[in-house]
C-alpha cells in the first residue's frame, strides 16, 4: 500500500485548463491530425534580436552566478525608467522585485499581503490562474461576473456590493485575457472613487497586456493618485517582447510589500536567471519598435477574426480592444446535436470544434464563465482564416 499523501494544499487546485487543451491537441498532432492550435495565450513571434544579443554577452561576460534576490540593480533601474517613460510613474528599485514572471509575482503578493479568510475581488471572465493562487494563499476568491453585453468590465456599482469588511484586495486585469477588454482612465477613476471609501483594499493591477492594445494608449490603475499607496502592479517581458520562456516579470509595490516579498522569494525560489534578467534588461532600455510592430500585426488579426467571427451562426462577439483574445458567447449553438452527439456546455462544444474542425479553443468555463469560449489570435492571418472557416463548417452542422 502506497504511504504517499498529497496535501490538501495541492488536492484543492484545479489543474490548468489551458495546458490540458494544449496536451490534447499535441496528442491529435502526432496522430497526424493538422491540428491549429488557438488555445495558447503566448506570441507567436521570436525574440527581437537585439536581446538575445544580450544574452549571448551576458553568457560571455560569466553573469552565471547568484543574483540578488530582487533582481541585479541595473534591472530594476531599467525598470523604473520604464514605469516613469511608459506609464508616468515614480519607483525607486527597492520597490521592484523581478522574480520567474508575472505569475510568481502574483503569487507572492497574494502570499505577502493575504492572510486566511480574507477576500479578493476577482472581475470573471478572468485568467485561469487567479482563482487557483488566491487559493493557494488560503484567501477567498469573490468573483464578479460581467458578460459580453457590457464588454466584461464590472461596474463601480458591481464594486461597491462585492466588498465586505473582509475584502483585503482587487486583482484588476486590463487589457484582459481572456476576454481582450480595456478598462478606460475613466471606468478606472470610477472604480477608483469606489475604492476610495475603502482603504483597505489593495489593488493587484496586471498589466502585463499593456503594449497589445488596439486603443493607442492603456491606463494602469496604479496611476491613480489616491490609491498609490496601495496598488501592486505586476508587469513584465513575456507578452511585449515575445519572451515568454525567458521568465522575467516583475512588481512595482510599496516598500513594504517590496520587502516582505523579497524576504518570500528569498526562502524559495532565490533571484531569477541572470541570462534572463540581462535579456530583459536589453528589451526594457533597447529600441522599442520590435513591440509596436507585433502590436500592429495583432490588430490586423484582431480585425480579421472579429470580422470573421461575426459571420458563425449562435454566436456573439464584442471587439476586444487589446491582448490577442477573442472571447464569443457560444450560448446559441448550445442544446443541439450533430448525428447523436449533444451539445449541452461551452466544454462539450469546445471539443466537439476540436474533434470536428481540428481547431483547439479553451472552454470558458476555464475562466469562469461558462456559455462562452477562448480563442487565441496569435497565430498567422492564413491559420486563422483556416481556423474560423473550419469553425463556421462545423457549427453550420448544429443547425
Ligand atoms: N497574467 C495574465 C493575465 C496572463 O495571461 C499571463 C500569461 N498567460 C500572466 C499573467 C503570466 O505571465 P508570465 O509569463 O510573465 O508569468
Amino acid at each position: 500500500m502506497s504511504m504517499i499523501q498529497i496535501s490538501n494544499r495541492v488536492n484543492n487546485l484545479s489543474p490548468s485548463a489551458t495546458l490540458a487543451m494544449s496536451q490534447k491537441s499535441a496528442e491529435l498532432r502526432a496522430q497526424g491530425v493538422d491540428v491549429i492550435n488557438m488555445s495558447v495565450g503566448e506570441p507567436d513571434f521570436n525574440t527581437p534580436s537585439f536581446i538575445k544579443a544580450a544574452a549571448e554577452q551576458a553568457i560571455e561576460e560569466n553573469y552565471s552566478r547568484y543574483t540578488p534576490v530582487p533582481g541585479y540593480m541595473s534591472l530594476r533601474e531599467a525598470i523604473a525608467g520604464k514605469l516613469y517613460r511608459e506609464n508616468g510613474l515614480s519607483y525607486e528599485p527597492t520597490q521592484i522585485v523581478v522574480g520567474n514572471g508575472a505569475k510568481q509575482e502574483l503569487g507572492n503578493a497574494l502570499l505577502a499581503c493575504i492572510n486566511p479568510g480574507d477576500e479578493v475581488i476577482i472581475p470573471t471572465p478572468a485568467w485561469v490562474s487567479y482563482i487557483e493562487l488566491v487559493k493557494l494563499a488560503e484567501g477567498i476568491p469573490v468573483e464578479v461576473y460581467s458578460g459580453v453585453d457590457r464588454d466584461f468590465k464590472i461596474s463601480p456599482e458591481q464594486l461597491e456590493g462585492a466588498i465586505t469588511p473582509r475584502t483585503r484586495m482587487l486583482m484588476l486585469n486590463t487589457p484582459s485575457n481572456p476576454t481582450g477588454s480595456v478598462y478606460s482612465l475613466d471606468e478606472l477613476k470610477r472604480l477608483a472613487e469606489v475604492l476610495d471609501r475603502h482603504p483597505e483594499v489593495m489593488v493587484l493591477a496586471d498589466d502585463i497586456y499593456e503594449h497589445i492594445n488596439y486603443v493607442g494608449e492603456v491606463h494602469s490603475i496604479a496611476e491613480i493618485e489616491s490609491l498609490r499607496d496601495r496598488v501592486i502592479i505586476v508587469n513584465g517581458v513575456s507578452k511585449a517582447y515575445a519572451m515568454t520562456g525567458w521568465r522575467i516579470g516583475f512588481m512595482a509595490a510599496p516598500a513594504a510589500i517590496a520587502k516582505a516579498v523579497t524576504k518570500l522569494q528569498g526562502q524559495t525560489t532565490s533571484g531569477a536567471s541572470s541570462i534572463a534578467q540581462k535579456a530583459a534588461e536589453a528589451a526594457y532600455t533597447g529600441p522599442q519598435e520590435c513591440v509596436e510592430e507585433m502590436r500592429r500585426a495583432f490588430e490586423r488579426r484582431r480585425d480579421l477574426i472579429v470580422e470573421l467571427a461575426r459571420k458563425i451562426p449562435g454566436w456573439t462577439v464584442n471587439r476586444p480592444e487589446g491582448a490577442f483574445y477573442l472571447f464569443p458567447e457560444v450560448s446559441g449553438c448550445l442544446g443541439r446535436k450533430a448525428g447523436e452527439r449533444e451539445i449541452k456546455t461551452s466544454g462539450d462544444y469546445t471539443m466537439y470544434i476540436l474533434d470536428e474542425a481540428h481547431v483547439a479553443c479553451v472552454d470558458g468555463a476555464a475562466f469562469c464563465a461558462p456559455g462562452y469560449m477562448r480563442l487565441s489570435y496569435a497565430c498567422s492571418e492564413e491559420q486563422i482564416r483556416e481556423a474560423m472557416r473550419r469553425i463556421a463548417e462545423a457549427t453550420a452542422k448544429l443547425f
